[in-house]
């Protein structure tokens, strides 16, 4: 499949429509003198196509073509590192315009492929076993800087012009950096895009939202953008939520599960995944897992068991196999699917706070892939 030269680096006053919604892209052709149903000819271009050069977008007019190239450009972030694991996992760190850079993991499976999406620069969340917590400097991203992340992907897999079906990326998690629901404007729009019919056309069924908890965000998340909701639980007292996932003392436990009780569209075939990382000695006992049965009970719900995944100078270290297990059989017992993610992509991923799969898929006893020098 040919694949597009790179874009241009945006010339000062050039601006990336990469992000703009619909309504935004026809105002700007309005701008321009142009009528609005341009907009609709231009979006097939920049997200069914992948084209970023005007000059190749031959159903405008010559004349059109050559206004959209003097005023704006068809943008991509840069991709500063482009690492790829012995098990296929893919990893980009992204330079933002301003320096900043952030994480995009692709997790290729039998059966799909998986975008690992960031929705911040760091986080604010200072959850205590995430290594994204310990960096200060955090902003919002952009919704271009969102969608980018996922045409940089497809530039790199090759998957321009948006396929039908058996794609490699086929599914999205914003489990990347930072808590989504803290830039929900940004993220809403960005998935509206990505979910566009006439675009990149990925479902609302294959993208997972995870959140630590932002409740009073929940409702919207679901009512406005229709996702799948993941929640980061990982502790099943107050007291010790309290400490490992520190928004929990703004919005505790029984808040958390009541606003998922209320997610809009929940039902049997929609569960909302639970994670839990699993944190040796403490939070990986059989009464954690009786009393997590206890808590979701009423919820369709999944449970998603995450081994630790270590960093320099964690305060933890990660369950054993054997204690994982146990956790899994009394949470599978009680009816609820506990996968155990398989760790992805250790050895491209050994400095960074992520370093987990975004696979929802259950696969037991797997062995972790042996890590190698970074
Ligand atoms: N802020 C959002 C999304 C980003 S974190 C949230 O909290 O859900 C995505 C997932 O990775 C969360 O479940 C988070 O708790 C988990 N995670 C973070 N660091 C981890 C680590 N070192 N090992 C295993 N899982 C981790």
């Amino acid at each position: 499949m040919p694949t597009e030269p790179p874009a241009p680096a945006p010339a000062a006053g050039r601006r990336d429509l990469v992000g703009l919604s619909r309504e935004e892209l026809g105002a700007e052709l309005a701008s321009l003198g142009e009528p609005g149903f341009r907009a609709h000819q231009l979006w097939h271009w920049i997200y069914h196509r992948g084209v970023t050069d005007f000059e190749r977008m031959t159903t405008l007019a010559k004349s059109l073509r050559a206004k959209l190239a003097e005023h704006y450009v068809v943008g991509r972030p840069t991709a500063s590192k482009d690492l790829t694991s012995v098990d296929g996992t893919r990893k980009w760190l992204l330079r933002l315009a301003d320096g900043h850079e952030i994480e995009t993991v692709h997790i290729p499976e039998e059966d799909r492929g998986t975008l690992c999406v960031s929705s911040q620069v760091g986080c604010t969340l200072t959850c205590r076993f995430c290594h994204t917590g310990t960096q200060t400097l955090v902003r919002n991203l952009t919704a271009g800087e969102i969608v980018g992340q996922v045409m940089l992907a497809r530039d790199a897999l090759g998957e321009w012009p948006s396929p039908k079906d058996e794609r490699l990326l086929s599914n999205i998690v914003l489990m990347g950096m930072g808590e989504p629901l803290y830039n929900f404007d940004a993220v809403a729009q960005a998935m509206k895009i990505v979910m566009d019919h006439e675009g990149i056309s990925i479902s609302r069924r294959r993208i997972t939202l995870s959140t630590a908890g932002v409740v009073p965000l929940i409702e919207r998340c679901g009512a406005e953008i229709g996702v799948n909701l993941a929640i980061s639980l990982h502790a099943v007292r107050d007291e010790l939520r309290d400490v490992l996932v520190p928004l929990n003392k703004k919005y505790p436990i029984a808040e958390l599960l009541a606003a998922c009780r209320a997610y809009p569209g929940l039902n049997n075939a929609r569960r909302i995944t639970f994670e839990y990382v699993m944190l040796r000695d403490v939070n990986d006992s059989e009464a954690d897992a009786r009393e997590l049965v206890r808590l979701l009970r009423g919820i369709p719900a999944k449970v998603n068991l995450i081994p630790f995944n270590a960093w320099p100078g964690a305060p933890y270290a990660c369950s054993t196999e054997a204690t994982i297990e146990r956790f899994g059989d009394i949470v599978n017992a009680a009816g609820y699917a506990s996968p155990v993610r398989t760790p992805r992509g250790r050895d491209i991923l050994a400095a960074c706070g992520q370093l987990k799969s975004a696979s929802q898929r259950a696969r037991r006893g797997a062995a972790p892939a042996e890590p190698t020098p970074a």
